[in-house]
């Protein structure tokens, strides 16, 4: 049977992971990228793989911010890889008695849900942070199996595996739109009259989607959460071993 030939439009963290994994099952791949692989939102991001701040969110997102987070630590196994996913832990510091209250409640509803959490008390919060100020009282949520990821890193690395596995790459090229023929897909215009042909075509053109598919007519809910009042940037300190959010 002859190989698939899939495109994959955009190589942000998504679309290099998707790459990867279907070169490396056989498919004949070839990833088309506007700019430098990596260079889109994944080289903005937080990047911080938890769950614990997902716990008031839907079930399905926490369940999906779950295994999302079990999964950075199996591919970094398969992978054998130390430069792209951090297991650093995270622990996030009550200062305040009704701080602490909710934090409680917090590990214990973590806990209840099988999600690996444990408050920790000064002594402990000192040991992963040595260089901590903190009032006596202070209470932490300890979090070990959470981390960061080099975004740019990881996906440059894996676009490199999918390479290996024969995926071709064409950086700084801008795939205009989807191809049909009959309402069936060919593949993705690069440039007027210039296509690259496929069978499949995905589109992991991360927050430019609504703007690629809008000449398809398809519309994908994607929502803009950046607004005046909004927390559009978040503020993080890698230290010592451990990860600190907001
Ligand atoms: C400030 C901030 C903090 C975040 N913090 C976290 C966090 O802590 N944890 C977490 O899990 N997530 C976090 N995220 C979200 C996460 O970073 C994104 O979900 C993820 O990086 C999106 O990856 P992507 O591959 O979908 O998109 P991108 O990385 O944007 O990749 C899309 C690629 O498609 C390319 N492209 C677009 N249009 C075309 C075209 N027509 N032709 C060819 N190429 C095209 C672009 O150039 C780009 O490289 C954060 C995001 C931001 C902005």
């Amino acid at each position: 049977m002859a190989r698939p030939r899939i495109l994959v439009i955009g190589a942000g963290i998504i679309g290099t992971s998707i790459a990867w994994r279907l070169a490396s099952r056989g498919a004949s791949v070839t990833v088309i990228e506007a700019g430098q692989p990596g260079a889109g939102t994944t080289d903005t991001s937080l990047a911080w793989v938890n769950a614990s701040s997902k716990l008031d969110s839907s079930r399905e997102y926490f369940d999906l911010a779950v295994r999302a987070t079990a999964e950075h630590h199996t591919l970094a196994d398969a992978l054998g890889e130390t430069r792209y996913f951090f297991p650093s832990g995270h622990i996030e510091i009550s200062r305040e008695s009704g701080e602490a209250d909710r934090l409680r409640s917090k590990v214990a509803r973590l806990q209840k849900s099988g999600y690996c959490a444990q408050l920790i008390g000064v002594r402990d919060i000192r040991r992963l942070e040595p260089g901590i100020r903190l009032p006596a009282t202070a209470v932490a949520a300890s979090y070990p199996d959470e981390g960061w990821v080099d975004g740019p890193a990881m996906a440059r690395g894996l676009l490199e595996r999918a390479r290996g596995s024969g995926a071709k790459v064409l950086s700084h090229t801008t795939a205009t739109h989807v191809a049909l023929r009959d309402d069936v897909v060919t593949g993705a215009h690069v440039a007027p009259g210039k296509l690259v042909g496929a069978d499949t075509v995905v589109i992991a053109t991360g927050r430019w989607t609504q703007d690629f598919l809008a000449r398809l007519r398809v519309d994908v809910p994607l929502t803009d959460v950046a607004g005046k009042d909004s927390q559009a940037v978040g503020v993080l300190v890698y230290r010592g071993e451990g990860l600190h959010a907001p």
